[in-house]
């Protein structure tokens, strides 16, 4: 299959090009394209002989359910059985953006979008292409981030070209996506509403819409690390690199390993300081500097992570940042990401 490319100025997209790549969407096609949080891989979600080829081209897991990109709330409650006070509420408040919810699913919603369950996760972009696109296309977008099942996510049309090229039917270049990570994921069918994955919209942003306090199961870091496990479990693979990533609770931890590595040894120190400042460090480190602000991190991230996968490197290593809640979602998605 050759994949379409629509090159596309994000600041001012050219209405002909998303309506072409809308056209595919309505004639049951897999077109890739940016979000606000990363790229989607995007088809219309009624139509579950499309939701089925998402599966087929990322290898998904059926058991994983998609989320459904919507233009407005009337759209979402097209798609749900009930639309609760705190729905209304959250959207009203953080949509667009990048913030899901679980809900009640409506009949007309396909069961394989929703993994054979009884709910649905809806929601509403912020990105002017990607709100195009659903207004074009005239359907909810069913999308999951556009990578192969298990790897770093997109955050970048070429690295979804890497992933997925000949895979799917197009791809629409819209830049650099500006959260870098996936949305905040929340129940509203569960009491207390639970958030199921932390993202660019913290818990307590989202308390203090709901006056409510959310329940939350921190991601448990893995043994490698030596620390005590809170529950066994929970640990699941997820954003994976091509190569090992070996993660760190300290600085002095990581540097303790890096002195003894032998000569020769290639690898790749993701970091949010200086390390080699007054440092003796074993092997052959390529040091990469992120940003010490959350948001800052956030973006670049897997930008970083889908370059240094390509170095001719053995393995990454860095320091989680802190257990503080403007880092949990970076903290769940790089203990995933290093499980083995
Ligand atoms: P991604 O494939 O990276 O876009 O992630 C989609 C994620 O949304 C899934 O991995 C789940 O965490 C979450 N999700 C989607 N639908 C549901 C649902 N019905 N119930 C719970 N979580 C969901
Ligand atoms: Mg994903």
């Amino acid at each position: 299959m050759e994949t379409k490319r629509w090159s596309v100025d994000d600041s001012k997209p050219a209405k002909e090009l998303i309506m072409e790549a809308a056209e595919y969407i309505k004639k049951g096609k897999l077109v890739a394209f940016p979000t606000e949080t990363v790229y989607g891989l995007g088809a219309n979600a009624l139509d579950s002989a499309a939701v089925d080829r998402i599966f087929e081209a990322k290898g998904r897991p059926k058991n994983n359910p998609l989320i459904v990109h919507v233009r407005d709330i009337k759209m979402a409650k097209s798609l749900v059985e009930e639309w609760p006070e705190s729905a209304q509420n959250l959207a009203e408040e953080f949509w667009p953006g990048p913030l899901t919810f679980v809900l009640k699913k409506g009949k007309k919603v396909p069961s394989n979008l929703c993994a054979g369950g009884e709910t649905v996760a809806i929601r509403m972009p912020a990105n002017k292409i990607a709100q195009m696109l659903i207004e074009f296309a005239k359907v909810p977008i069913a999308a999951p981030s556009a990578n192969r099942s298990g790897k770093t996510s997109t955050t970048d049309s070429i690295h979804v070209l890497e992933q997925l090229n000949g895979k799917i039917d197009g791809v629409i270049e819209g830049g650099l996506t500006k959260c870098g990570i996936e949305s905040t994921v929340i129940d509203l069918t569960s009491r207390p509403i639970r958030q199921l994955r932390p993202g660019p919209i913290s818990l307590s942003q989202l308390e203090l819409v709901l006056d409510e306090s959310i329940e939350y199961q921190p991601v448990v870091i893995p043994s490698s690390i030596k620390s005590p496990m809170k529950s066994p479990g929970m640990l699941e693979r997820h954003y994976q690199p091509d190569k090992p990533l070996r993660v760190f609770s300290t600085r002095e931890e990581m540097l303790e390993y890096l002195k003894k590595l032998p000569d020769g040894y290639r690898y790749a120190i993701l970091s949010r300081e200086d390390v080699f400042k007054n440092q003796r460090l074993g092997g052959e480190p390529h040091l990469h500097i992120l940003s010490d602000d959350p948001k800052q991190f956030s973006m670049l991230i897997y930008y970083h992570l889908q370059i240094i996968e390509k170095e001719d490197i053995q393995e990454i290593v860095m320091v989680l940042p802190p257990d503080q809640q403007k880092w949990h979602a970076v903290r769940d998605r790089l203990i995933r990401a290093s499980s083995n």
